[in-house]
């Protein structure tokens, strides 16, 4: 094997390779190899959930709530410490443009640990004064227990953002964990085990396995019975499976699953700040963001007006090297995600589709020409039955349609198996209340997009996903709630 490096699964605190071939990891803006992952079997799975239930146990149990605090603040510190190298390996990894990993990956990464420590500081649990014949009472009172070990099963589009995400709780609130990135994305996460060992967290606490899904190390995490939890991130059918294997055991889910996440622009919106708005929903992170809009409704009379200023603004999106400060537009994660995108893509076309701008493979210069780029894309014209508009397509495009009055422009939006989140745009203020209330998702903005508040709850409707996570919320997945009741 080359010089490149090659990431190695990490339980206990230690490396470790498996009985398979390592896979390739390759960089998506130019479809170089960059490295070579570990994928783990069966029984690396099973040595890093031993070791997590070993922590569980030992070091990690000892530990109070103000302990683990100052642990994942001290993880929060070492990320910002090592900032260049998260972000050197984010955009590797995913091809994203480093003005994006610099401002929204890297810095929530760090966050994330922050506002969990935080939330572990401030949770209180119910108590209640119960009548007793004698009239001595009985006090009763909940006591929260970490759930045990938790599975983290991330996808590729926020790798370090979304691991973390998950991570921080789960620590937070007194679980270990063994993580499994996705195949596409796994060096952020490696270095997130180098972080937390530099932080002081206890060796078998923060477990890593590489790769896929079926058949490999997903599979085996998923299934094996001594995980007590399993959150997940990824793909509606991903997720469909997962529960499955959590039936087993009958373990909880957490489960952050795929959109197909419907704008609304009414006539009395600013203009400018929508089209910017929804220009941002289609095309961040080359539309893969699952909390992305890929159906734009706008009021009829500002159609025509809108279609071309959002077309004005994919026609500013031009591929460059990732590493370039001023780029603004990247590749797609994978060569197999660039196919389905593209097949969605002639799917438009032949569903009768009119094609805006873009629907192709864009121009590129010979240093980014192995990469898995796709243009910009907007379309309209579609019959609401095209598959274009029903399946999630994950790249960066959207389809605008024409609505004439709200109730409309709900029916519509709610026309679809998903529900994780939606953008509102008006200037009217009762309207954007009723209209939030009655689009059927987890998250609704108004006269903005991907506006986070980490204390929030965050989740998706219908098969977009099962759970909340976020500040409090987590607490229902992350841990147990045990009633105390005692006699007076
Ligand atoms: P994916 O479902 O293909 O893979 C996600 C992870 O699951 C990967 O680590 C993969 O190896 C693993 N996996 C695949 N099959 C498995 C199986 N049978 N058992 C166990 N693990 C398995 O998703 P992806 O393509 O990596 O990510 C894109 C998807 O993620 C999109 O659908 C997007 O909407 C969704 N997403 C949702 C949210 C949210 O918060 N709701 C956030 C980001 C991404």
């Amino acid at each position: 094997m080359s010089a490149l490096p090659t990431l190695y699964h990490l339980i206990d605190g230690q490396p470790f390779a498996s009985s398979r071939p390592p896979f390739e990891n390759r960089n998506p803006a130019t479809g170089a190899l960059i490295g070579h992952v570990c994928e783990a079997d069966a029984g690396i799975v099973d040595r890093a959930v031993q070791a997590a239930r070993r922590a569980l146990r030992g070091p990690w149990a000892r530990l109070d709530e103000h302990d683990r605090a100052a642990l994942l603040r001290r993880t929060a510190d070492r990320i910002r410490a090592r900032f260049d190298d998260f972000l050197a390996a984010e955009v590797a990894d995913t091809g994203k443009p480093v003005s994006l990993a610099r401002t929204v990956d890297i810095p929530r990464g760090a966050a994330n640990f922050e506002v969990f420590a935080d939330q572990i500081a401030n949770t209180a649990t119910e108590s209640f004064r119960t009548a007793t014949p004698d009239g001595r009472g009985a006090l009763n009172y909940g006591l929260r227990t970490p759930r045990g070990v938790i599975a983290v099963i991330c996808p590729w589009n926020l790798p370090l953002l979304l691991t973390t995400w998950k991570v921080a709780p789960a620590l937070a609130f007194g679980n270990t964990v063994v993580v499994k990135p996705s195949e596409d994305t796994p060096t952020t996460t490696a270095l997130l085990a180098e972080v937390m060992r530099e932080a002081g967290v206890p060796d078998g606490v923060f477990n890593v396995v590489h790769g896929f899904g079926p058949d490999s190390a997903g599979q085996y995490l998923s299934e094996h019975p001594d995980v007590d939890g399993i959150t997940f991130t990824g793909e509606t059918r991903t997720g469909a499976a997962i529960m499955r294997a959590a039936a087993t055991g009958v373990r909880p889910v957490s489960l952050e699953l795929g959109g197909k996440n419907a704008g609304v622009v009414f006539a009395d919106c600013d203009l400018d700040a929508a089209v910017a708005g929804i220009a941002r929903a289609a095309f961040l992170n080359s539309g893969q963001v699952c909390l992305g809009t890929e159906r734009v409704y706008v009021q009829r009379p500002l159609f025509d007006t809108f279609v071309q200023r959002l077309r004005a603004e994919a026609g500013m999106l031009r591929p460059g090297d990732p590493r370039d400060a001023a780029t603004r537009f990247g590749p797609l994660v994978s060569a197999t995600h660039r196919r389905k995108v593209l097949d969605c893509y002639a799917r438009a076309r032949a569903d009768g589709a009119t094609v805006v701008t873009g629907g192709g493979v864009p121009q590129l210069p010979d240093a980014l020409a192995g990469g898995y780029w796709v243009q910009p894309t907007i379309w309209t014209g579609l019959p609401d039955a095209s598959p274009v508009l029903r399946e999630e397509i994950f790249g960066p495009c959207c389809h605008v349609a024409p609505f004439d009055d709200e109730d409309e422009a709900v029916a519509r939006a709610n026309d679809s198996a998903y529900g994780l989140a939606t953008t509102i745009w008006t200037r009217d203020l009762a309207r954007a209340h009723r209209v939030a209330a009655a689009i059927e998702v987890g998250v609704a903005w108004v006269n903005c997009w991907y506006l986070r508040d980490l204390r929030t709850a965050f989740g998706g409707a219908r098969q977009s996903g099962i759970g909340r996570e976020g500040g409090a919320h987590g607490l229902e997945f992350y841990t147990e709630l045990r009633n105390v009741c005692i006699k007076l």
